[in-house]
């Protein structure tokens, strides 16, 4: 006969080693599983073209990048499943260019010597406010309106939509900026580290357009032409002094400024980016002093990596952004960005009763250069420059309409300051979505991680067993 305590003893025993009998049993998903089902999950929204799909394989033993299409090359990135927690690690530790040469030495060998071999695939780093480090790209570079005008991205309204003499006008760039502000306030008030890509008025290159005009600008006309920003025709144009003001800002400075700002976060190395635009309606035309017409509609969207075309991936030239694909295939910065993007454009809709763009809508950016996620409508999928070069979670936002006929009066009010900047107290209601957003994107966070502890800590929590799998395999298999 056993004791009642020997009893219990027995009970919890059975109880640790099978699990609670009455729920679902609970296995390990293997990672070859676990990855495999990410990267095909992934795919699904990073490729747009069938000229992109033709660049990866995935199957039984890993994934395969090609620089063109399959049948033409060979593979010049593999990875195999279970080195996929491994490449993740290298991504937080190293540069690129490193990781590439660490890839390309690799070619289809196993990685030697990897130091740690616990299978952790996907443990989300941050869930709460302290710690957390958040990078904001408030969009454009204007201090006041004739640098506005020069960006042309200002607002400008006849009074008399109105009933008042009066016109109205603001600009994009104050009202993201100031936005950013009000976020990075709130967000260092609960602990967390906030860094913004530049100052009010500059680019992140720290001078703004006139300032960059005094300096040896040719030398970014020459590397704009290196990196492919414009054609012979188009440099020879920018050589020539004859290009206009807005040209050379939109065709050289405007660049040379989104480089430098993702080369600033990914210094920074922050859990999460976010990147502040405010939105317009399509295709607004200006008439008499540079006026726009008001309209009823109001939309927002929000943009997440992925949609590449096949041109952008295709050939030698293409490495960087085939990289990136890889990077956004294994990593889990997808899925967190898509995740972050779903939770901003439904505050936009919950607390500012602003709608997300339908889904049924007849935008060429939507049907030419975009895939709509699966956790929210508003949410695209689009290959910009800085989606693709920020590494980690990015969301880029496009918050309502400026030129919507209730917005405009809103925005318009200079009944704000903060560090010193004139603007509108609407930008409050719009940091405010963007911090719950952060809060419910914690949230997430954290329930991830517990589900995966509960998953991964039977079997693959133990190094041996790992390490044991590894040498099932052979070195060239
Ligand atoms: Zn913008």
């Amino acid at each position: 006969m056993k004791s009642p305590i020997q009893f219990i003893f027995v009970a919890m025993v059975v109880f640790l080693v099978c699990g609670p009998v009455h729920s679902q049993e609970i296995k390990p998903i293997p990672i070859k599983k676990f990855y495999k089902d990410r990267v095909t999950r992934n795919l699904q929204f990073l490729c747009k073209e069938a000229e992109c799909l033709d660049n990866v394989i995935i199957n039984d033993r890993g994934l395969y990048i090609y620089p063109t299409s399959q049948r033409v090359d060979k593979p010049e990135f593999i990875l195999y499943w279970r080195e996929m927690s491994h490449f993740n690690e290298l991504l937080e530790e190293k540069s690129n260019e490193e990781v590439i040469e660490i890839l390309k030495r690799k070619g289809q060998r196993y990685f030697h010597g990897i130091k740690s071999t616990h299978v952790d695939p996907a443990k989300y780093p941050v869930s709460d406010f302290g710690g957390l480090k958040v990078a904001i790209d408030p969009g454009h570079v204007a201090s006041n309106m004739g640098e506005a005008i020069l960006e042309r991205r200002y607002m400008r309204v006849e009074g008399k939509h109105y009933n008042q003499k009066r016109d109205i006008e603001f600009f994009e760039a104050n009202l993201a900026y100031t936005t950013g502000l009000r976020l990075k306030e709130m967000l260092e008030d609960e602990g967390a580290d906030v860094m913004m890509t530049h100052e009010y008025g500059k680019s992140a290159m720290g001078i703004n357009f006139y300032e960059w005009l005094e300096t040896d600008y040719k030398k970014d006309i020459v590397d704009g032409y290196k990196n492919e920003w414009y054609n012979r025709e188009k440099f020879n144009h920018l050589m020539s002094g004859d290009a206009p003001d807005f040209v050379m800002f939109y065709d050289v400075f405007r660049n040379k400024d989104f480089v430098a700002r993702a080369r600033a976060i990914n210094k920074f190395q922050p859990h999460l980016t976010v990147v502040i635009h405010f939105n317009a309606s399509e295709g607004g035309q200006r008439y008499g002093d540079k006026y726009l017409p008001p309209v009823s509609e109001n939309y927002s969207m929000v943009f997440v990596p992925g949609s590449f075309l096949g041109f952008e991936v295709d050939g030698p030239d293409e490495i960087d952004q085939r990289f990136e694909l890889l990077r956004l295939l294994v990593s889990y910065d997808l899925e967190e960005s898509n995740v972050f993007a779903s939770n901003v454009i439904r505050e936009l809709d919950q607390q500012l009763k602003v709608d997300a763009l339908p889904a049924d809508n007849d935008f060429e950016f939507a049907e030419k250069y975009s895939i709509k996620s699966d956790l929210a409508d508003g949410v695209y999928h689009r290959n910009f420059y800085l989606t693709r070069a920020v590494k980690g979670p990015i969301a880029y936002t496009e918050a309502l309409y400026q030129d919507n006929y209730d917005e405009i009066p809103l925005l318009g009010k200079k009944d704000y300051t903060i560090e010193g900047i004139k603007t509108s107290s609407r930008v409050k209601d719009v940091a405010q979505v963007y911090f719950t957003a952060i809060e419910k994107w914690l949230n997430y966070n954290k329930e991830y991680t517990k589900k995966l502890d509960a998953l991964y800590d039977d079997k693959y929590g133990d190094e041996e067993i790992y390490e044991a799998e590894l040498k099932g395999m052979s070195e060239n298999d």
